[in-house]
């Protein structure tokens, strides 16, 4: 932080929203911000900011802060109830004693922790080693394995490591950019711009945009192959097929570094351009042109987001796109490689630090006996318990059949954001504790809460972040907390030492003074493992800036790209061709659900809106809820554009306001993920008209990734009855 000649107060910091983690720097008087611009200085954006980032001070205003924040502990001792303020040290007593009896009575797996992809790595450290080495339960799970747990399947089934191999200064030098699942203009806006000015720069750059919308990325695509929802496997079989065909593979590259393609070539020799058209849904002629196209670039750049991994065959759809990769030898060279993009600020910290049901710190597997055993040496305990945790859905699963007793939600709305909203309701109800710990009180989880902590959140909390391409970001406060809130981090830690006492356990160490300590442990947890980062400290981020991993001891900088040694991180170095079978979408289209329901992002909200939703600058792009359809699908069901329409499946039903929209194919519909509960005048039951898309989505999960299929579902459309 700097003082200015006007007395304005200058800090470095994060944008909070995607995971582009653009630098900003956070003006203030040093109790309130009063502007934010974009930090020059950031390799991630050097200087510029969407329309979201450049409006987060607005959601920092002080009246909007005592309107929407969580300002004090609050606790309820029985439903019929509302919560009433408690103290600090009265509220972590009792949730203490709560988990002791519990824990005593049921065992640890009685209890589970659902955090968040928007905690800072500090915070997402000391959760996991409070499920994991404290209370001895694995049943920790975050709201990543929604966004990005395909991907990491995906990476280290092929490559052997959860590690993006690429950086945005491969947009720069890359001959095709092949994008797929991701309406980068809307998600990733400030990657998008990057993409603008590198196609600017380079007229020979092409654009393959895979998705079955026409969105404002398809459009500005030089193919766009509209493919039929779920197909992406047959396409990605099908363009090896052909790339076979015409011999653009790299058969050095194939014989020399990767092992399983003879048993893949025969999988893909059925996938005929004239099968995959039909399976895809689009011309022949395309699909020509599209393998042509990568095949004979000199470097091709896959960017992929949640049109792959939001799928129950997600991660089989990772593979087969890095099949693609590993076929024609683009990776580990400029400006080439599978490069998945992260849709959280912190995804990537989290997978760090392991903050996942299946994970441990430092890239480790739970699975793996080594890897518990050193786990459990670091944070200086007898063991970390083998039995699998919970992911998402099974955890909302497990606490609905009432396995899991006590659950503890940490920066994140489930009661929005997971699919099948009726089952995740009714487990909120029957679990016998819900602890919710929040900066906004505003979300449509917070009525769940018999105990509601108040929690710090951006402009207001420092620790560290790491980007879709591996690098590393500080972020600081500029302002305190208001009301009684406290750092996420310092919450799990002064909880924990009550709960060691209650429990009588030997217990792992959570004194730390400031996140820089628990940091530099996560930091000594990365040695000699994929994602090394013993050479970096807090003092080299502030004075060198934001870092990229790996950055083991001796190095002066991160690593750009990976694998250009084409040694990957497999057991004999060789990169794994995955045989995988192209599977459709979980749930068919029918006479009685006759149209697709896609889920997505708008270009000005996020998430569940609890911050962006405080801005109005922010609405004026899009101010309401729609389903965008197809007009000649308006016109058929005799529906007008702004008609209120019914739309329901097997789980439930939510009302919209239909839009026609010409991004989508016939059979096809699109409805943004930020709203939740509606209500058309007046929040009485009989105003409502649903809780969110997410009614309706399917909660399939992937069998390897576990992440289900929110691209994903069949309904039908009638008008409605205005209430
Ligand atoms: Fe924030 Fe993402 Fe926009 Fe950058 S692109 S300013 S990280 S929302």
């Amino acid at each position: 932080t700097k003082l200015t000649h006007v007395a304005t107060l200058e800090t470095k910091s994060t944008c909070c929203y995607c995971g582009v983690g653009c630098g900003v720097i956070i003006e203030s008087d040093g109790k309130q911000v009063t502007g934010v611009r974009g930090d020059p200085d950031h390799p991630a954006n050097f200087g510029k900011l969407c329309s979201k980032g450049s409006n987060l001070h607005l959601s920092a205003k002080p009246l909007l802060q005592q309107q929407v924040r969580a300002l004090y502990p609050e606790l309820r001792s029985d439903r019929t109830q509302t919560r009433q303020r408690i103290n600090w040290e009265s509220c972590l007593d009792s949730m203490a004693d709560q988990f002791a009896t519990t824990i005593k009575e049921h065992g640890p797996d009685s209890v589970g922790f659902y955090i968040s992809g928007q905690l800072l790595t500090e915070d997402y450290y000391v959760f996991n080693k409070l499920a994991k080495g404290l209370i001895g339960t694995n049943n920790i799970d975050s709201n990543s394995r929604l966004c990005m747990s395909s991907a990491v399947a995906g990476y280290k089934q092929t490559l052997g490591s959860d590690a993006p191999p690429c950086s945005y200064e491969d947009i720069d030098h890359t001959d095709l950019l092949f994008i797929a699942g991701s309406n980068t203009a809307f998600a990733h806006p400030i990657l998008y711009r990057r993409i603008e000015r590198a196609r600017e720069n380079n007229p020979h750059l092409k654009m393959i945009v895979v998705d079955p919308r026409r969105t404002d990325t398809a459009r500005d695509a030089d193919l766009h192959l509209a493919i039929l929802p779920g197909t992406d496997v047959a396409l990605f079989h099908g363009l090896l097929h052909l790339c076979l065909w015409e011999d653009y593979l790299n058969h050095d590259f194939i014989a020399e570094h990767t092992e399983g393609f003879a048993e893949f070539k025969k999988t893909v020799r059925d996938f005929t351009p004239a099968k995959v058209a039909q399976i895809c849904g689009i011309k022949e002629q395309d699909l020509h042109l599209a393998a042509q196209w990568f095949g004979q670039a000199k470097a091709v750049l896959s960017l992929y987001c949640q049109g792959l991994n939001q799928s129950a065959s997600g991660t089989a759809k990772n593979a087969a796109l890095i099949n693609l990769h590993l076929a024609t030898g683009q990776i580990g060279k400029p400006g080439a490689g599978p490069f998945s993009l992260t849709g959280q600020p912190n995804a990537m910290g989290g997978r760090e630090v392991g903050g996942m049901a299946n994970l441990l710190s430092g890239h480790r597997d739970l699975n793996k006996p080594e890897h518990r055993a050193e786990v459990a040496a670091l944070w200086g305990i007898d063991e970390v318990p083998a039995q699998p945790g919970k992911t998402a859905v099974e955890l909302f699963e497990a606490v609905r059949l009432g396995e899991i007793k006590l659950l503890w939600i940490v920066c994140t709305n489930p009661a929005q954001s997971m699919p099948d909203q009726h089952l995740i309701r009714e487990a909120l109800l029957k679990a016998e504790l819900v602890i919710v710990q929040e900066a906004y009180a505003s979300t449509a989880t917070v009525p769940y809460a018999d105990i509601l902590l108040p929690a710090s959140t951006w402009s207001e909390k420092s620790g560290t972040v790491t980007n879709s391409e591996r690098r590393i970001s500080r972020v600081n406060g500029a302002i305190s907390a208001p009301g009684e809130a406290r750092h996420d981090w310092e919450i799990a830690c002064q909880f924990a030492q009550k709960l060691a006492l209650k429990l009588n356990k030997k217990s792992p160490d959570f004194s730390y003074a400031k996140p820089e300590e628990i940091w530099n442990e996560h930091r000594a947890s990365t040695r000699r493992r994929d994602l090394d980062i013993t050479g970096l400290s807090y003092d080299i981020l502030q004075k060198q800036g934001p870092q990229q991993w790996p950055f083991p001891e001796g190095a002066n900088q991160g690593k750009a790209r990976l694998y250009e040694d084409h040694q990957f991180a497999t057991s004999n170095g060789r990169a794994r061709f995955i045989n995988v079978a192209y599977s459709p979408t979980i749930e068919k289209t029918n006479p009685h659900y006759p149209f697709a329901l896609n889920t997505g992002r708008l270009r000005d909200q996020w998430h569940g809106m609890s911050r962006t939703g405080t801005v109005a600058q922010l609405f004026a792009h899009a101010a309401e809820p729609v389903i965008e359809m197809a007009a000649q699908d308006m016109e058929r069901r005799f529906i007008k554009d702004g008609d209120l329409v019914e739309v329901s499946n097997g789980r439930g039903m939510q009302r919209f306001i239909a839009s026609a929209s010409d991004s989508l194919q016939t059979g096809q519909t699109f409805v943004a993920m930020h709203w939740g509960e509606e209500f058309v005048s007046g929040e009485t039951d009989q105003n409502r008209i649903g809780l969110g898309v997410n009614t309706l989505s399917n909660p399939a999960i992937d069998p390897d990734s576990k992440q289900p299929e929110l691209k994903h579902s069949a309904i039908k459309i009638t008008k409605a009855e205005c209430p």
